[in-house]
């Protein structure tokens, strides 16, 4: 398949409606079309069409239990596609939607199960970026979308890289250039029991824990803290099947390191091996390192920066004769944490 591909960067131009209108039709007719949002580029097919849906799967590999999001731009189109409202969810509907935030409800009817893998819970999210905006309102559905890249590598964050992954698999990309926050939203699961002022994060992510907690009273996390947990947090499906699969991993095995002292000594340990090591690097410390292949995460201060370069700086050491990669752990705090959960999943849990 000849993958159309559209240049939005140019909001409202003549060249960027026809682009829009194009991506919507496409979208009716059961096609896929990938798209910018503020945290990375979403693969959409019409959210209320199953074959849409399993063409969604096919074209990333993605294993059929994981379920999709539903992108609307609305609160009707929103409350469309939910079977009720919890009085929790309205409160992070009042307090950051649209924006990086996905909410999990009870599904309406109309929501197939190849979007929900058969939960009756479905995702919903209303992205805050003009293009995915006006695509979805000129398509007039909701829009199924996960992140698109091939399942299992690091989500793109700009157009280039879908088509990396993509071109060829689908039927358009709308190339809207670099996203803003370089992570995927954060999931909140709000189908605790009506009257329970209480969320469960499923996946951390731009609005963080302690923003959720100013407006909820109970925030809790549902992320698997050790191996017993994390094998427990398998059997227990079907919670939220994603979380069971590995994620964002460069293509040379990464570990991460907790403090310089562990980065230099293992570093010259893999040299003695005879080992190509590649290094991610705070930009504090990058002069420090002589080696071949390096790459600097951005100031250990600047954690927004580190989010929006991450998944780039991976993809960066695909192309280069690495045999390992060494990476430092940020600290786990606000954004930092939606951070440190990627950069676990990237490192298989290697840490040293
Ligand atoms: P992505 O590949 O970035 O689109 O990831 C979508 C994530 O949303 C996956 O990790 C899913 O597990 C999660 N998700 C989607 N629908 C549900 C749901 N009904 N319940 C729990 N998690 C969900
Ligand atoms: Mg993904």
């Amino acid at each position: 398949m000849k993958t159309e591909i559209y240049n939005v960067k140019k909001i409202g131009t003549e060249e960027y409606t026809r682009a829009i209108d194009r991506g919507a039709e496409l979208l009716r007719a059961g096609e896929l079309v990938a798209f910018p949002t503020e945290t990375v580029y979403g693969l959409g097919g019409n959210g209320l069409d199953a074959d849409a849906c399993r063409k969604i799967y096919e074209a990333k590999g993605r294993p059929s239990d994981n379920p999709l999001i539903l992108h609307v731009a609305d609160f009707e189109g929103l409350k469309k596609i939910v079977s009720r409202v919890t009085e929790t969810a309205e409160k992070i509907f009042a307090a950051f939607m649209p924006g990086p935030i996905t909410v999990i409800l009870p599904r309406a009817k109309c929501v197939p199960d190849a979007v929900t893998g058969g939960l009756d819970t479905v995702a919903v999210r209303m992205p805050d970026n003009q293009v995915a905006r006006d695509l979805i309102l000129a398509a007039g559905i909701p829009v199924a979308a996960p992140s698109a890249n091939i399942s299992g590598r690091p989500s793109p964050t700009n157009g280039e890289t879908v088509s990396r992954d993509l071109a060829g698999r689908i039927g358009a990309i709308l190339d809207g250039g670099a996203t803003d926050w370089g992570i995927e939203s954060t999931i909140v699961d709000c189908t605790e029991a009506e009257g329970r002022d209480t969320v469960t994060i499923l996946r951390p992510g731009a609005i963080t824990g302690e923003m959720l907690q100013e407006i909820i009273g109970v925030v809790k996390t549902a992320a698997p803290k050790n191996t017993a947990e994390k094998e427990a947090s398998l059997k227990r499906a079907p919670m939220a099947p994603g979380m069971k699969y590995t994620h964002y991993a460069p293509k040379a095995p990464m570990t991460l390191v907790t403090d310089g002292e562990t980065m230099a000594r293992e570093l010259r340990r893999r040299k003695i091996a005879g080992e190509q090591v590649g290094l991610l690097l705070f930009a504090e410390d990058y002069p420090e390192y002589e080696v071949d292949y390096k790459c600097s995460l951005g100031s250990r201060s600047d954690i927004r920066e580190i989010a929006a370069g991450l998944y780039d700086n991976l993809r960066y050491f695909d192309e280069l004769p690495v045999d390992s990669l060494l990476c430092p752990v940020v600290p786990d705090e606000g954004l930092g944490a939606a951070v440190v959960n990627r950069l676990r999943k990237a490192a298989g849990g290697r840490l040293l």
